[in-house]
C-alpha cells in the first residue's frame, strides 16, 4: 500500500442504500474493494468518470484535477497547491522587498463609480453571489460569472482577507419543475444531477468552490419567517394562498438599478395579474398548483418565490449588512432590485456595501440567446478547446464589460495559453538540471529591474477593480525574456562545450553573462510567472508535460499520427461533443454519484 496522506478530511459518501451521506470505512483498514457495472455504449463515461474520480482518491495517485472532487462539504477542503502564496518574495530567491498591494478599489454598482474597497470587519469580507438554477447544463454566461467572481475571491485571497463566499443554487423553480416533468423525473434528483454536473464545469475552469454553497430548499423556513416579517411590517399582502411584495408601500424601489416604475411596467413580459394592487407588485410566495412540490406555510401550502431566497440565505450566513454582492448585470433588475427591496422592507438596516456586476457574453457581436442558436455550453467549449483556454478568454476582456465570443478569439486564448506552458514547461526542463544546486549570483540587474516592475504592474491593476487584461498583457514580457534566457543559456553552453573540447587557448572576450546568471535569472522569471498566474487560477492542475503532452497526442491521433505541423493546442473530440449533447435531454442514465 502506497503511503497514506494525513490531514485529510474524513471522506463523506452518499449511500444509496441508506439514502444518506455516510463517513467512508472500508471493512479492512486502508483497503478498498470496489465493484462497478460495465455497460456496452459511449454514453455510460458520465459513470465512468464519476468512479474514476473516487478511485484516484487512492493514496498513491493525486487527482489528475485536485479540485474535481465530488465530495463536497461546508466549508470544502482546500486542494494542495491552490492556497494562495504569500505575498513575501519566494524563500529561494534574494530579492528586495516587494512592492505592498495598492488600495483595492471595486466598482459599485449603486453608486455607478469606482470606490476604496473597505470591509466592515477588518480583515474579513462576506461576499454573495447568485448561483444558477440547475436544470440544465451551464452556459458561458455562467462561466463568464463565476470565473470573474472567481477572480476576485482569489484576490481578495491573496490580499490576506479570510473570505466567507457564499454562493446559492435556485433548486426549485418553474423551469426545474418543467423539466422534470418532461423528463419523468423527480425535482430533486433532477437539481441534484445538474447541481453535479455545474461543479464538475467550476472545477475544470479552476474556479474555487465557494465557503458555502446553500439550496433554497434547505432554507425554506428562513424564507417564511422572513416573509412573516415582511409582512408584520406592512411591505407585502397575502391573495388567495400568493404572498406579494408591494412595490408602493417600500418608496425606495428602483434604486439600485435607477428605474422609473413605469418603464418596469413597459417591461413586464407575463400578463397581468389583476389581482395585484399595482401591476410590479412581485411574488414572495407562490400557492401550490396541483403536482408540484410543496411546502406548508402560514399562508398555505406552496413555493418561494425566485427573489426571497437570496434576501434569506445572504442575511442567514453573513449577516443583514455585508461587503458584496454579485452577478451577472442581468440581474440589476429586477432580481437584485426585488431583494434589496425585501432585505429592507423586512430589516431596513440592510445594506450591501458593494453590488458588483460582470458583463455578458455576445456571440459574433450578437446577443447569446436559445432561440437564435448562437447559444454554447461550458462543456460545448471545453470539448473543443482546454478549460484554461476559456477560463484565459474570459479573463481577456475586463469583467464589467460584454465578452465577444468567436472562434478566432477561443483560438488566439487557446495559442497564448499554450505558449505560456511551452514556455514554462521549457524553463522547468532546463532548471530540473539544476534546481538542487545552490546558485549564488544574484538575479541580475535586467531580470531584477523587469520582476519588480511586473509585481508592481500586477498589483496596480488587480487593485484597480480587477484589470485582468492587464495583466494578462502583462505575462508576455516576462515570457519574452524567460524565452531570450533560455536561448542565450543553451548558446553559451554550446560555445563552452566546443571551447573545452577544442582545449582551445584562455577566452578572448569574457560573455556579459555566465551560465549561472542566466540560470539565476530564469529561476526567478519562472517564480513570478507561476505565482501570478496561481493567483489568477491560471496554473494547470497537473504538471505542464501532462497537460501539454496529452491534448498534442490526443491531437495527433485526431489528425492521423503526426504527419500534420504543430497542431492548434485544442482538442476535438466529436465523439465527446456528442455524449454530452445526449445526456441532459433524455436522461438516460441518472448519474451514480448524486448527492
Ligand atoms: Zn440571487
Amino acid at each position: 500500500m502506497a503511503e497514506k496522506r494525513t490531514n485529510l478530511p474524513q471522506l463523506h459518501l452518499f449511500n444509496s442504500m441508506t439514502k444518506r451521506k455516510e463517513p467512508f470505512q472500508p471493512i479492512v483498514e486502508g483497503k478498498v474493494r470496489m465493484y462497478v457495472c460495465g455497460f456496452g455504449h459511449i454514453g455510460n463515461a458520465r459513470v465512468y468518470v464519476a468512479f474514476d474520480v473516487l478511485y484516484r482518491l487512492k493514496t498513491g495517485t493525486p487527482p489528475q484535477n485536485p479540485l474535481l472532487s465530488p465530495l463536497r462539504s461546508c466549508p470544502p477542503p482546500r486542494p494542495p497547491g491552490l492556497e494562495p502564496p504569500a505575498l513575501s518574495a519566494p524563500s529561494s530567491l534574494t530579492m528586495a522587498e516587494r512592492k505592498t498591494p495598492p488600495q483595492l478599489e471595486l466598482f459599485n454598482s449603486m453608486t455607478k463609480k469606482k470606490e476604496p474597497f473597505q470591509p466592515r470587519v477588518e480583515g474579513k469580507v462576506g461576499m454573495y453571489v447568485c448561483g444558477v438554477t440547475p436544470y440544465d447544463f451551464s452556459h458561458i454566461g455562467h462561466a463568464r460569472a463565476y470565473v470573474a467572481f472567481d477572480v476576485l475571491y482569489r484576490y481578495l485571497k491573496y490580499l490576506g482577507y479570510e473570505v466567507e463566499y457564499v454562493r446559492n443554487f435556485t433548486d426549485i423553480d418553474d423551469k426545474i419543475i418543467r423539466r422534470a416533468n418532461e423528463a419523468g423525473e423527480n425535482v430533486t434528483s433532477l437539481s441534484s444531477r445538474f447541481i453535479n454536473e455545474f461543479l464538475l464545469d467550476m472545477a475544470e475552469l479552476q474556479c474555487l468552490p465557494p465557503t458555502c454553497e446553500p439550496r433554497v430548499t434547505e432554507h425554506i423556513e428562513h424564507i417564511i419567517e422572513l416573509i412573516t416579517k415582511i409582512m408584520d411590517n406592512g411591505k407585502a399582502y397575502a391573495m388567495e394562498g400568493d404572498v406579494y411584495f408591494s412595490v408602493d408601500n417600500y418608496h425606495e424601489y428602483l434604486c439600485l438599478s435607477g428605474r422609473k416604475l413605469d418603464h418596469n411596467l413597459a417591461g413586464v413580459r407575463v400578463a397581468v395579474d389583476t389581482r395585484k394592487r399595482n401591476p410590479a407588485d412581485f411574488a414572495l410566495w407562490k400557492a401550490a398548483k396541483e403536482g408540484e412540490p410543496f411546502w406548508e406555510s402560514p399562508w398555505g401550502r406552496g413555493r418561494p418565490g425566485w427573489h426571497i431566497e437570496c434576501s434569506a440565505m445572504s442575511a442567514h450566513y453573513l449577516g443583514h449588512v455585508f461587503d458584496i454582492h454579485g452577478g451577472g448585470k442581468d440581474l440589476i433588475f429586477p432580481h437584485h432590485e426585488n431583494e434589496l427591496a425585501q432585505s429592507r422592507a423586512a430589516y431596513p438596516e440592510s445594506e450591501v456595501k458593494t453590488w458588483m456586476h460582470n458583463g455578458f457574453v455576445n456571440k459574433d457581436d450578437q446577443k447569446m440567446s436559445k432561440s437564435d442558436n448562437n447559444f454554447f455550453t461550458i462543456r460545448d467549449i471545453i470539448a473543443l478547446y482546454h478549460p484554461m483556454a476559456l477560463r484565459f478568454f474570459l479573463m481577456r476582456t475586463h469583467y464589467r464589460s460584454d465578452v465577444n465570443h468567436s472562434d478566432s478569439a477561443m483560438e488566439i486564448a487557446s495559442d497564448r495559453v499554450y505558449y505560456i506552458y511551452q514556455t514554462l514547461y521549457d524553463c522547468e526542463e532546463v532548471l530540473s538540471k539544476y534546481r538542487e544546486e545552490a546558485v549564488s549570483v544574484p538575479i541580475p540587474a535586467e531580470e531584477k529591474k523587469l520582476i519588480d516592475s511586473h509585481h508592481s504592474d500586477f498589483l496596480d491593476y488587480m487593485s484597480d477593480d480587477l484589470k485582468t487584461t492587464d495583466v494578462l498583457d502583462g505575462f508576455m514580457d516576462l515570457l519574452k525574456a524567460i524565452n531570450s534566457n533560455l536561448t542565450d543559456l543553451k548558446k553559451l553552453q554550446q560555445k563552452i562545450e566546443q571551447q573545452q573540447k577544442k582545449k582551445q587557448q584562455k577566452q578572448q572576450q569574457q560573455p556579459q553573462k555566465q551560465p549561472e546568471d542566466h540560470i539565476q535569472a530564469l529561476i526567478a522569471l519562472e517564480t513570478e510567472m507561476k505565482d501570478k498566474l496561481s493567483i489568477l487560477g491560471l496554473m494547470p492542475p497537473s504538471s505542464l508535460a501532462e497537460v501539454l503532452d496529452e491534448d498534442e497526442s490526443e491531437l495527433l491521433g485526431g489528425y492521423g499520427g503526426g504527419l500534420s505541423p504543430r497542431p492548434v493546442w485544442r482538442c476535438p473530440k466529436a465523439a465527446t461533443v456528442m455524449l454530452v449533447a445526449e445526456i441532459p435531454g433524455g436522461g438516460r442514465r441518472s448519474v451514480s454519484s448524486d448527492s
